[in-house]
């Protein structure tokens, strides 16, 4: 392949577009004119400002986001809005719940319940992460706040494609699925997601707040930990990552060149239709551990007859030219995460390769 590129299937930092990095290439020593490279730049430049600004809108172009929402690019990752959310959102006597689907949702109820109460309202635990919950297995209180979800578990394998319902507006950490199917921001007072899935580089961290549901926030927190001074300051209170948000302002661009949303989501289906089809096909020796209404498209697990014969996959995997096909090491077996940037060819190639290991191995 072109630069002698492998399939990239890494969870996260994971694949890129290539058209992306080799349009960033272009501008390396000297982006439009300006003289110097976008990282060299002051983030208060009038070229950072309109590249900011153009990732903001393009965000909300996409996602089909009216003026009523705030979008900020943040750093910490996922893993700081687990605890900056709460911090500015819960307090004394004041109650979240929870849907618990996995590691990162586990991660995410634990800092939540230094700054109120948690009501966990499903328990993935039971059911060792295999499926989600249906609505009416949640047993949502009363009073909460938010409901916070994880709309794609990237560990085990499983995806919301039907939000849960509640009378509170929903959070959700977006992290390994953002702009990979058409949502509907509605019932959405909070999303975000660490930029290194589906956006671009790790580093920069996408929040996006429904002012309504801002308005009820909090604002007596550790300056950088709330949300109030990164709104009014367009996220600009001190220097964010600004190579990252013109990187992850590319991909955005790319997304709309591609036709959008919508057409990343045909894609994408088009990829997990063929991987879970052949799986399918050949249940043997390719099982697909997931409840099949709660796959992801995102992260395939899948596991063959033996832990030798999965190691010999990866291991011949990788001298095909496929990387990053070992499951999650809490999980074990095969996971193949396919974000937006890989291309249906990617996978096409794949299963041509998992047709010959199971003639040889069957
Ligand atoms: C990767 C991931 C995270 C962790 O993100 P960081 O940016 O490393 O904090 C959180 N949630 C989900 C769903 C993820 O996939």
């Amino acid at each position: 392949m072109k630069y002698d590129r492998i399939w990239n299937f890494n969870a996260g930092p994971a694949a890129v577009p290539l058209d992306v990095l080799e349009k960033v290439n272009e501008t390396w020593f000297n982006y439009g004119g300006a003289g110097m490279a976008v990282m060299e730049m002051s983030h208060r430049s009038k070229e950072f400002d309109e590249i900011h600004n153009n990732a903001i809108a393009l965000l909300k172009k996409l996602m089909g986001l009216g003026d009523d929402y705030h979008v900020l690019f943040l750093q910490g990752g996922a893993s700081l809005q687990f605890a900056m959310c709460p911090m500015n959102f819960l307090g004394e006597g004041k109650t979240a719940d929870f849907i618990n689907t996995g590691a990162w949702s586990t991660k995410a109820i634990k800092e939540a319940k230094l700054f109120g109460n948690v009501n966990v309202a499903f328990d993935g635990n039971e059911v060792d992460f295999m499926r989600l919950p249906k609505q009416d297995e949640l047993k949502l209180s009363d009073d909460a706040v938010y409901l916070h979800c994880t709309s794609n578990n990237t560990i085990k394998g499983t995806q919301f494609f039907d939000f849960p319902k509640s009378d509170a507006p929903l959070v959700c950490d977006m992290s390994s699925d953002i702009l990979s199917h058409r949502i509907d921001p509605k019932p959405f007072g909070m999303i975000y997601a660490g930029a290194q899935k589906n956006l671009g580089p790790s580093g920069v961290t996408l929040v996006i707040l429904h002012d309504d549901f801002y308005q009820k926030a909090n604002h007596d927190n550790t300056t950088m930990l709330t949300y109030k001074i990164h709104i009014e300051k367009n996220s600009l209170y001190n220097t964010p990552n600004s190579f990252g948000i013109y990187f992850l302002g590319e991909v955005l661009q790319w997304i709309d060149g591609l036709g959008g949303v919508e057409a990343v989501e045909k894609i994408n289906k088009a990829k997990a239709d063929l991987l879970y089809g052949f799986i399918d096909d050949n249940i043997d020796f390719y099982r697909g551990p997931v409840a099949k209404d709660s796959r992801s498209w995102m992260n395939v697990c899948m596991r063959l007859p033996n832990e030798d014969l999965e190691a010999l996959f990866i291991k011949e995997g990788r001298e095909a030219g496929f990387n990053g096909l070992k499951g999650h090491r809490s999980v074990g077996g095969i996971r193949v995460s396919m974000y937006n940037a890989i291309p249906l060819k990617a996978i096409e190639d794949l299963v041509v390769f998992m047709k010959a290991f199971m003639a040889k191995n069957g």
